[in-house]
């Protein structure tokens, strides 16, 4: 595989400004995590229509992050991070999703790729090495756990890990790794052995130099166009110590679906209330121009910040639940929650994932009805299509359907409340 092509996507110039703007910004205490981001969120803002329009990576806003070394906000301080919890980096996501949709969610990918590696495999000197590289150098960690033939059901695998004398071989047929091309590792999901069911996984973390990807189409989407989504085929080798430890469906559990819908959430939502700022400041302007009256859109303004508020409170109830699920997991194994409380969680997990991604769409569908034509042309402070685009990636990244025939089985197996409580 070539070296990344971030650097060449955008003019060095550009890339240059970026960089200075944000390094300015480098954060040293809890409280300016939020002003770099905004900061980038600004960069991302400036470019947003040029990355959909040309669907090519958001190089200038990744530039600012690095600089900002927004990257490692997650890795613990033990490896140099920032150490921050999952609700600043939730909180993170949701200001970059201000300026570019894409942007926010490759970072959110990014973080949910080292949730894993710091939660199942930091206890490996190899993973370790990994995380203090990351820090050092702002590395960009991608993921491939969709398969051709298989789909979204991540949890099933049709590729296998060969074995032998120490080293691994995959290789993977893999119809869309976001920012493949861009990245400096991917994680990536197959069968522990030739021998394995399809349900028998593991998850391996190969490094750029050890990656040969070769293309397989063109990512030429209706929205979230900056992620590069493209289909590769992917083979990589190296050491043993490069599977984490951990089974898949642990990780899964624990780890890469919490965190997935927990900062895929935190995305739409920014997404949706960058939309609704637009719709707010629309309004404004039409109640000044016509002074004594409330303009007609009001009732619908209404319904969409009611639907917004909805959407940040349940986020943040899930974001409590996250954190409570982390501390009984670092509790060690001997506190294992009960197996009523993870059904309880993982059916809420999927739950915000569901809710979540169809409400956003509701609300910016609600912003264009206000904004009108102004809100349906490119290029106006009121424009909101390409929000509408990039929201309808939301239902199908892992297909609602999927997730709610899976939420149902584990309703079904929850015992249900009695009269009174919840
Ligand atoms: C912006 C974006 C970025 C992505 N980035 C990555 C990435 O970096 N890495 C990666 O591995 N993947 C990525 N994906 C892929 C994603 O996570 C899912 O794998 C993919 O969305 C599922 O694709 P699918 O709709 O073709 O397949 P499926 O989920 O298999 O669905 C196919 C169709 O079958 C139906 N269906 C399937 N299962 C059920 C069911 N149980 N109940 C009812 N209906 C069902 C649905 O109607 C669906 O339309 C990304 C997707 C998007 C949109």
């Amino acid at each position: 595989m070539n070296a990344p092509l971030t650097e060449q996507a955008a003019a060095p110039e550009r890339l240059a400004l970026a960089r200075t703007a944000a390094a300015t910004l480098v954060p040293t205490n809890a409280a300016d995590w939020r002003a770099a981001a905004q900061r980038v969120a600004q960069i991302a803002a400036e470019h947003a229509d040029d990355v959909d329009r040309q669907a090519r990576f958001p190089a200038e806003a990744f530039a600012a992050l690095k600089a900002a070394r927004l990257l490692s906000a997650m890795v613990p301080e033990r490896f140099g991070g920032a150490g921050l919890p999952l609700s600043d980096i939730a909180a993170i996501c949701e200001i970059l999703a201000h300026g570019c949709a894409s942007t926010a969610m490759i970072y959110a990918m990014h973080q949910i790729q080292v949730a894993c590696i710091e939660q199942h495999g930091s206890a490996v000197p190899w993973q370790q090495h990994v995380l203090t590289q990351l820090v050092e150098q702002q590395w960009l960690l991608a993921s491939a756990t969709s398969e051709e033939n298989i789909g979204g059901s991540m949890r099933t695998s049709a590729c296998a890990v060969e074995v032998e004398d120490g080293r691994f071989r995959i290789e993977k047929m893999a119809p869309t790794i976001s920012y493949g091309a861009h990245a400096d590792g991917i994680l990536v999901t197959a069968r522990r052995t030739a021998e394995s069911p399809a349900s028998d996984q593991v998850l391996i973390v190969a490094l750029l130099d050890q990656l040969e990807l070769e293309k397989r189409g063109r990512w030429d989407s209706m929205g979230m166009r900056g992620t590069c989504s493209e289909g590769f085929r992917l083979v990589a080798s190296g050491a043993v110590e490069q599977i984490l430890p951990t089974p898949f469906a642990e990780i899964a559990d624990q780890t890469m679906l919490p965190v997935s819908h927990t900062l895929w959430a935190a995305v739409w939502t920014g997404v949706a209330s960058d939309a609704v700022n637009r719709a707010k400041a629309f309004f404004r302007a039409q109640a000044r121009a016509k002074p004594g009256s409330v303009p007609l859109a009001g009732m619908r303004l209404a319904e969409a910040v009611g639907l917004l508020q909805m959407m940040q409170a349940r986020l943040a109830v899930a974001l409590d639940a996250a954190r409570a699920a982390h501390r009984a997991n670092e509790a060690g194994p001997g506190a294992d929650a009960p197996l009523s409380a993870s059904l309880h969680f993982a059916s809420d997990m999927n739950t915000l994932k569901t809710s979540i991604s169809s409400t956003a769409l509701q609300v910016v569908q609600e912003v264009l009805m206000i904004c009108g034509m102004a809100g349906y042309k490119n290029g106006t402070e009121f424009s909101v299509g390409r929000h509408l685009r990039d929201l309808h990636s939301a239902p199908l990244m892992i297909n609602n359907d999927r997730i709610a025939q899976n939420t149902a089985s584990l309703l079904l197996a929850q015992r249900p409340a009695g009269p009174g409580r919840a």
